[in-house]
């Protein structure tokens, strides 16, 4: 099963992808994980990349088309598919995705989009805390650590990402609409897309995607 999570930043798509990708035994490709590996591994992308995140502004496609193509080819021999979260995240993008399926001969079942109003955004990422050192994501209210400021998986240090701040939240949500929001669109026109309710809490939204995730098992 291969599917695709479209939305904008804070909608949950990573929350729920993590789950369903060890229900359904997928693996979980999530372009800003991978992207924020690099720049703690210290690697060329990671260096190019560093500063663009913290404006809250796109990496270049042709380095994220790159990135992710390696993602899906090492994903391949351990699990059943893959969950792309924030990815493609531009048509240029979806473009090269459907290129790289074709020369692969895979196809994507379908594309999930999380439809989430501003203010519940703004709310969710001003609240969410990541691992220094394993990325790991919790949230002041909804996924609490079990000690405070402390990551529950390694033990790291909690801390606010630098773009989850207010200002660059604003920003990453001006890109959103500009650059990614044309993909509701461009996946609709295939007949690829349904849509979910990203307000919900996380246990209504679960059950909801883990039906569709069935429907998709069953064809
Ligand atoms: P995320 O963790 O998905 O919110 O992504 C964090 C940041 O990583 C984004 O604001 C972008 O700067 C960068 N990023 C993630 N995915 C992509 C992508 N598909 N294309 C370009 N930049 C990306």
């Amino acid at each position: 099963m291969r599917v695709i999570f479209l939305g904008p930043p804070g909608a949950g798509k990573g929350t729920h992808a993590k789950m369903l990708a060890g229900n359904f035994h997928l693996a979980h490709l999530a372009a800003g994980d991978c992207l924020r590996r690099h720049i703690r591994g210290e690697t060329k992308l990671g260096a190019k990349a560093k500063d663009i995140i913290a404006k809250g502004e796109l990496v270049p496609d042709a380095l994220v088309n790159e990135m992710m193509e390696e993602e899906i080819w090492r994903s391949r021999s351990m699990f059943r598919g893959f969950i792309l979260d924030g990815y493609p995240r531009t048509i240029k993008q979806g473009e090269a995705l459907d290129k790289y399926c074709k020369k692969e001969k895979f196809s994507i079942n379908g594309a999930i989009n999380f439809k989430a109003t501003d203010g519940v955004i703004v709310e969710r990422l001003g609240g969410r805390l990541a691992c220094v050192q394993c990325g790991a994501n919790f949230h002041l209210k909804n996924i609490q650590p079990k000690k405070d400021g402390v990551c529950d998986k390694c033990g790291g240090e909690l801390k606010q990402r630098a773009d989850d701040k207010p200002e660059t939240v604003k920003h990453r949500l001006e890109v959103y609409h500009k650059e990614s929001e044309p993909l509701i669109e461009y996946y609709k026109s295939k007949n690829m897309l349904t849509e979910v309710d990203g307000d919900l809490a996380l246990n209504p939204l679960q059950e909801i995607l883990t039906k569709i995730f069935e429907s998709y098992k069953a064809k």
